[in-house]
């Protein structure tokens, strides 16, 4: 009887039921869930059981209802980030550098989310494509993490912390080594005093009201809660603002697999230029050689149920299992499989504000300039603070490819620079709501803005920014071709 006094709830229990609940309650937890589930096929509804840590489950026949007697907090922070991507890191970075007390949730091992992850190890360009550095503070700092310990292929003329280049080699971008990258990021947070708990995850937000509370995870230890003052939604998916019952829009993602690969013609090359990274191919299978897959006939998929997910995994899969059949020779070698679903866009934020493509647009709530890295020279624009939240919920943040931007402007925002920088805006922005007591509406931005222009970000476009659309690049546009990169040609159609 004790679990259904300790549930609240009464349902019309026989004799039958209550003699076999007394039986589950006293026996060992293996045993409970043997004969829990004897009676469950026997007598499907009405039914309660309990498991050693205090969970009840009411069986019906499309549902269990589940509840959770008691959840031990496992740690307090002054603010929790959900997600250790580059967002995430950016985020975590920048509140624990206001002095706040930051928890990393991560729900794999590694911090980088796609970019370590989903072997997307391309630091997309900082700069405009005309000499002008766009992107800085953490999404500057970041790019140099990334190779800290690896290689990188930054072109001539652009260093750490220079504003314009006269003729550079190139854009101001670069690959990186995963491993390299992982363990740099690793080190980072450790030095900055960030805890990351890892192999951890977020399931749901403790809301009261619009205020979140905490949250509670899932990891080995099994159902715990964390609790903070700010939350940062950098879940590539919008899972804590979506399950907080913030406006979300979701979307389809085209497929696109990235794997390293080695080749002996590659490999002969790149050893004769005498740098590793030219050893190593990038394979993207599924994905058109504009990097448009607009047109293509593969069918996209939703990263936000567990069916999409699945679904897009086995496409993928499918697509390199293909090209494996195709290439098995005694001098190609695949390296490697993504551990992390590559999704490009799944859900976002509908957000208080949206970006607006509308070049040169001067806005007075402008946090910095973002740019479409592929294009060159690429269109500037600002990005406003209330893009970053909701119009309700006071105390859940994002950053990241989540952000409130829609079409090609959600494209802008889910590049590696941008994501660095939405990062950084909001662990600046979220550190400074606790500081000041209000509401994450209420943030003072023009005293975010000089906290960000002081390191290093740029708030507002100046007038040779302003026109970039007409002038003359100095470099071609990103999407025409890396050397490092290879398409698989078989995997789309040719027509297109
Ligand atoms: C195929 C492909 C190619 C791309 N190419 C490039 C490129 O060349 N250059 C470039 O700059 N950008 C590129 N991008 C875009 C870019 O890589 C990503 O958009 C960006 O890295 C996203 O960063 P993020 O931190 O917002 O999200 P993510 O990288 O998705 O990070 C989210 C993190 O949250 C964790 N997480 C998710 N749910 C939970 C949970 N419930 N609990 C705990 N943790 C959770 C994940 O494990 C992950 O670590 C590409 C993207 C794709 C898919």
């Amino acid at each position: 009887m004790i679990p259904v006094i300790i549930t609240g709830y009464f349902r019309c229990f026989d004799i039958f039921h209550i003699i076999l609940l007394y039986q589950v309650y006293h026996r060992k937890s293996e045993e409970k869930m043997q004969l829990f589930s004897v009676i469950d096929r026997q007598m499907l509804g009405r039914l309660y059981a309990n498991n050693l840590k205090g969970v009840l489950y009411e069986v019906n026949e499309k549902f269990v209802n589940e509840t959770h007697s008691q959840v031990p907090v496992c740690g307090e922070s002054d603010l929790l980030v959900i997600g250790g991507g580059i967002a995430g890191v950016a985020a975590a970075l920048a509140a624990s550098r206001n002095n706040k007390k930051v928890t990393l949730i991560e729900k794999s091992i590694i911090l980088g989310g796609l970019a370590t992850l989903g072997h997307v190890c391309i630091y997309l360009p900082l700069c405009d494509g005309l000499g002008h550095k766009i992107y800085g503070g953490i999404a500057e700092e970041l790019l140099y993490t990334t190779i800290k310990y690896g290689y990188s292929n930054v072109p001539d003329g652009w260093e750490y912390g220079v504003k314009t280049v006269e003729k550079p080699a190139g854009r101001y971008q670069t690959h990186f080594n995963i491993p390299a990258c992982v363990m740099a990021f690793d080190e980072l947070m450790a030095e900055n005093n960030v805890e990351v708990i890892f192999d951890t995850v977020f399931c749901a937000p403790i809301m009261d009201g619009n205020v979140c509370k905490g949250v509670i995870v899932e990891n080995k230890s099994g159902r715990s809660a964390y609790i903070a003052k700010m939350v940062i939604d950098a879940s590539g998916d919008a899972d804590v603002m979506f399950r907080a019952g913030a406006p979300c829009i979701e979307q389809k993602s085209i497929v696109s697999h990235w794997a390293y690969e080695l080749d002996f013609e590659t490999m002969k090359k790149g050893i004769e230029s005498g740098d590793i990274i030219n050893t190593i191919g990038l394979r993207w299978i599924g994905l058109r050689p504009d990097a448009d897959n607009s047109q293509s006939e593969i069918p996209r998929f939703y990263g936000t149920t567990s069916d999409g997910v699945n679904a897009y995994i086995r496409f993928s899969r499918t697509l390199a299992l293909d090209f494996l059949k195709k290439n098995r020779r005694s001098d190609y070698t695949m390296l490697s499989l993504p551990t992390m679903p590559q999704f490009r866009t799944t859900r976002r934020i509908k957000g208080q504000k949206e970006l607006s493509l509308v070049p040169g647009l001067h806005l007075d709530d402008s946090v910095g300039c973002v740019i479409n890295c592929l294009d060159s020279p690429a269109a500037v624009y600002e990005f406003p603070y209330g893009a970053l939240i909701d119009g309700n919920i006071t105390n859940i943040i994002t950053a990241g490819r989540i952000v409130a931007a829609d079409g090609a402007g959600w494209e802008i925002m889910r590049y590696i620079p941008g994501c660095a920088f939405t990062g950084q805006v909001a662990g600046t922005a979220a550190a400074m709501s606790i500081d000041a007591g209000c509401t994450l509406q209420n943030v003072d931005v023009a005293e975010l803005q000089e906290k960000l222009t002081d390191s290093g970000v740029l708030i507002h476009m100046g007038e040779d920014l302003r026109d970039n659309e007409g002038k003359a690049a100095y470099a071609e546009p990103t999407k025409q071709f890396d050397p490092l990169i290879k398409l698989d040609s078989l995997c789309y159609p040719t027509s297109h």
